[in-house]
């Protein structure tokens, strides 16, 4: 992904950095610049997001703007969204276009990504609480909101938003885990990820201490040899007393209820404590 203040560049800024008028016409011909509208260029290595923001007259936003940012988005990349100055106009190219405009106030620098702040508001307005969360997480992880930042957020938000930043962390390891927690948080349990267990290796998710949880799905479980390490990984983990339950990502995300119903009902037995405590 591109950094788009530097992809996107107003004509007048290439003419100020030392471009003539026919080296600006040679760079298009060549390819090292794209003429995205009037007076706006994009250079070789914006990405297609970035050019459909500015071409559509503003920046990118919300989710759009949280991949750019390196944060967690819980979806595949979709339609992008745009923030659009709320003195400026649309000006979308496609009729109908498919761009999903965001319209909140705020002091923007042309073609620049929203602060980190900004683009976790709209998240929570456009894609709700839970791809908040998983994105706040990442945002705390790596530092990009501190705490005047979340002062901000968290007085431009409501009830909702702020029991999230209440409960968020700066430690989570995966948007897996801060899903997770933020949909186990009612039952009180321990959520952990990436824990190390001896002669198992390394699990996704630990709930209490004794249940395992396993995400399959980024690697590819359905070639036989990775199978194979799967079960012989289930076998020493069942060795030395832990139980080990198996979702799918796309279960985790979309089949929440089930995936909820087998991890409470392995609770419910025990399952995740050690025994004779
Ligand atoms: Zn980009
Ligand atoms: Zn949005
Ligand atoms: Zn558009």
């Amino acid at each position: 992904m591109c950094v788009p203040s530097i992809a996107i560049q107003r004509y007048r800024e290439l003419r100020a950095a030392g471009l003539s008028r026919s080296a600006i016409r040679r760079a298009v011909a060549t390819g090292e610049l794209h003429h995205l509208r009037r007076g706006v260029y994009a250079s070789a290595d914006a990405c297609a997001e970035v050019m459909i923001a500015a071409t559509h007259g503003g920046a990118l936003a919300c989710v759009s703007a949280a991949r750019h940012w390196g944060l967690w988005v819980l979806d595949e990349p979709g339609d992008v969204h745009v923030w659009l100055h709320h003195d400026g106009h649309r000006r979308h190219a496609d009729d109908p276009c498919t761009c999903i405009e965001h319209w909140d106030e705020g002091t923007r620098d042309a073609f620049a990504l929203p602060s980190a702040a900004r683009v976790l508001r709209q998240i929570l307005a456009c894609a709700g609480v839970e791809a908040f969360f998983v994105a706040l997480e990442s945002a705390r992880r790596a530092g990009i909101v501190g705490p005047a930042a979340l002062r901000w957020l968290t007085s431009h938000i409501g009830d909702e938003g702020r029991e999230a930043v209440a409960l968020s962390r700066d430690d989570a390891d995966s948007g897996l885990e801060s899903l997770l927690r933020w949909r186990l948080r009612h039952h009180g349990l321990t959520v952990r990820t990436q824990v190390r267990i001896a002669s198992v290796g390394v699990v996704d998710v630990l709930i209490g201490e004794r249940l395992i949880v396993e995400t399959d799905g980024k690697a590819n479980h359905d070639s036989p040899s990775l199978r194979h390490k799967d079960l012989l990984r289930d076998a020493h983990a069942a060795l030395w007393g832990y139980v080990t339950l198996r979702f799918d990502y796309a279960m985790i995300v979309h089949e929440w209820e089930l995936v909820e119903s087998a991890i409470l009902a392995s609770v419910a037995s025990g399952h995740h404590l050690v025994p004779g405590r």
